[in-house]
């Protein structure tokens, strides 16, 4: 396994294995690696000749008050795990190396990017498109592993890749999850104890919600009322940036349970203390 720290040792990599016809495949990530980064590489290892992976903590992303300083970082740790699993190069850049001195431009996917997680996170997925692009153009993979957990990230990523006629395919992997249901994140490990015992009722509202719109309850308005009051009596939830019933295609909201949608997405990001966490699940109708 190979580290590369510049883009342009990395543009001469890829262009050596296209050279050769392998089929590169590229699961970019902020590091810190854990089982929902392996499962996608995993997935990557099965598709595909070579695996790139990224390891980088975009600033960007993170909001003026966000954690980007305290983002936990381990480099010898993630090159061992993705040694182990037969990752062949990891790309990992400075800040200044990605971004320079005079960075200037920003790529938006309109409307996707403001709702849900962007209305709470200004700017938040210009960020993370704008990287992401970034890192298409230097390691040009044929697919690209992203995970069901950042469900609205996924989606806005399909979409900037289908509008401006990206030549890669974006696949999704499943949400990994902790035996007592609460999806996996470097951030998890911000949680107190306490915290992190009450996390998993984010999962138990998702399943909750589905329940009860098997349990054939359509208006969705009066599940989001009685799941917020769950998370509200909760002492360690400090507060609830949003509980929402999405169309899983379009993110558009969706109000009642009706036959025409075949999945119908819940999603949610709640604040336990000083850590936020997000989940979503798929119901199926
Ligand atoms: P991150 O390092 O948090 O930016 O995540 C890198 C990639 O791993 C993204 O595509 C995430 O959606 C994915 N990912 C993170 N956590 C999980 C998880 N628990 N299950 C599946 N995928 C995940």
């Amino acid at each position: 396994m190979e580290i590369i720290k510049k883009i342009n040792d990395c543009k001469l990599i890829i262009n050596r294995l296209r050279e050769k016809g392998y089929k590169i495949g590229f699961v970019p990530t902020m590091g810190f690696l854990h089982e929902g980064h392996i499962n996608l590489i995993r997935m990557a290892k099965k598709d595909c000749d070579k695996v790139f992976i990224s390891i980088f903590v975009n600033p960007t992303q993170f909001g003026p008050d966000e954690d980007f300083k305290k983002y936990p970082r381990d480099i010898k740790r993630d090159s061992a795990l993705a040694e182990k699993e037969g990752v062949d190069y990891i790309f990992y850049p400075t800040v200044q190396e990605m971004y320079g001195s005079d960075h200037k431009t920003m790529v938006e996917v309109k409307e996707l990017g403001k709702i849900m997680c962007g209305q709470h996170r200004p700017g938040h997925f210009e960020g993370v498109t704008t990287i992401v692009l970034k890192l298409f153009n230097i390691i040009d993979a044929h697919k690209a592993y992203f995970g069901q957990k950042d469900y609205q990230q996924m989606i806005i990523i399909k979409k900037m890749a289908a509008d401006l006629n990206l030549d890669i395919e974006i696949v999704s992997g499943p949400t990994i999850r902790e035996r007592d249901g609460l999806a996996i994140s470097s951030r998890n490990r911000y949680l107190s104890a306490e915290e992190r015992r009450n996390a998993a009722i984010l999962y138990e509202c998702l399943n909750l919600a589905e329940d009860m719109v098997k349990n054939g309850e359509k208006e969705l308005g009066k599940i989001k009322k009685i799941i917020l009051g769950k998370l509200e009596d909760n002492r360690f939830v400090k507060s609830v940036d949003y509980f929402e019933f999405r169309d899983p295609r379009t993110l558009e909201e969706i109000k009642r349970a009706d036959k025409k949608y075949k999945g119908i997405l819940a999603a949610a990001a709640v604040w336990f203390g000083k850590t936020r966490l997000i989940d979503n699940k798929i119901i199926k109708v």
